[in-house]
């Protein structure tokens, strides 16, 4: 029985940086989402339906198809879920669960807000969360060529100084660096409004590559990978190491909150960045629905009035 009583907004995206030809991967998403609204009414099961299906594709940097770290063995995956019914909660460098997005869930219903490493690992298991540990050729694929990048010094992460040297520096990973292009960003998002004007947001990210072991980016850090209140909810894709410095997705909702017409908010903060960090944004209002990115975004978007 469907309990939608007012209009609603979906927006999804699939990583600054990622090809538009992932744009049917997006819609898929938003359909989901769409379809969990019609159900439950719920913002947040919306974002997170949309999300876990975008972890499921296998082409996105979230979930099953998240990017390898530099020792092309570990997966460590961030995610995060917000709403305005108070619901918080997120994970970071979770290895060999399914689906994030759902661990930052159940993480909410916790005394806690964050849980990180080895710990959401144990709770993963505590809760019987679907373990997934196989490698797609794609994920292999993807690791090959960052570590190509890395011996040859390209700037693989624009943004972050110096390059392959600190890796070498400052590896950290149990197996020794083997060297023998790209930065990958591809993280997941969603932001939707509820038909009962409540907003939600959630995330979902293998990480931006490369990286040492225990990194931890924008994804899952409330008000600068996401935000939601009263005047909205604000989703940020990029590399978190710039993100964080301008607490983007909560400086961005402020503009919302103070009246700015919501593309101008998202083209303000996109502003922030030098061009040469790919950097993306989604957000939902009140009244609007949009998204901007300094690079192609894979993205979908469903209104109904
Ligand atoms: N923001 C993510 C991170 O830095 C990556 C991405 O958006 O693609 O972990």
């Amino acid at each position: 029985m469907s309990v939608t009583q007012q209009g609603y907004a979906i927006v999804v995206h699939g990583g600054a940086g990622s090809p538009r030809d992932y744009d049917d991967g997006c819609e898929r998403a938003a359909e989901r989402a769409a379809q969990e609204l019609a159900i439950s009414a719920d913002a947040l099961d919306a974002a997170i339906a949309a999300v876990a299906v975008m972890e499921d594709d296998g082409r996105f940097n979230a979930g099953t198809g998240s990017v390898l770290c530099l020792d092309g063995a570990t997966v460590e995956m961030d995610a995060s879920i917000m709403d305005t019914k108070g619901r918080l909660g997120a994970v970071a460098c979770v290895q060999g669960v399914k689906n994030p997005v759902l661990l930052a869930r159940a993480v909410a219903d916790t005394p806690h807000w964050l849980l990180a490493g080895d710990g959401a690992n144990r709770f993963a298991a505590a809760i019987q969360h679907p373990v997934h540990t196989e490698i797609s050729q794609r994920q292999r694929d993807a690791h090959a060529k960052v570590v190509k990048e890395l011996a040859g010094s390209l700037p693989a992460m624009p943004g972050i100084d110096p390059q392959a040297k600190a890796f070498l520096r400052f590896w950290n990973y149990q197996t020794p660096l083997d060297l023998p292009e790209n930065a990958a960003c591809d993280t997941v998002g969603a932001v939707v409004r509820g038909p009962d004007g409540h907003f939600a947001v959630a995330l979902s990210t293998g990480g931006s590559a490369p990286s040492l072991l225990g990194r931890v980016g924008d994804t899952p850090i409330i008000g600068s990978g996401f935000y939601a209140g009263p005047a909205g909810a604000v989703a940020a894709t990029g590399i978190g190491e710039q993100i964080v410095r301008h607490l983007l997705a909560r400086t961005v909702y402020g503009w919302i909150e103070d009246g700015m017409p919501l593309q101008q908010a998202l083209e303000r903060g996109i502003g922030l960045f030098d061009p040469a960090v790919p950097v993306g944004l989604i957000a939902v209002s009140k009244t609007e629905a949009g998204s901007f990115s300094n690079r192609d975004m894979p993205q979908a978007r469903i209104i109904q009035q």
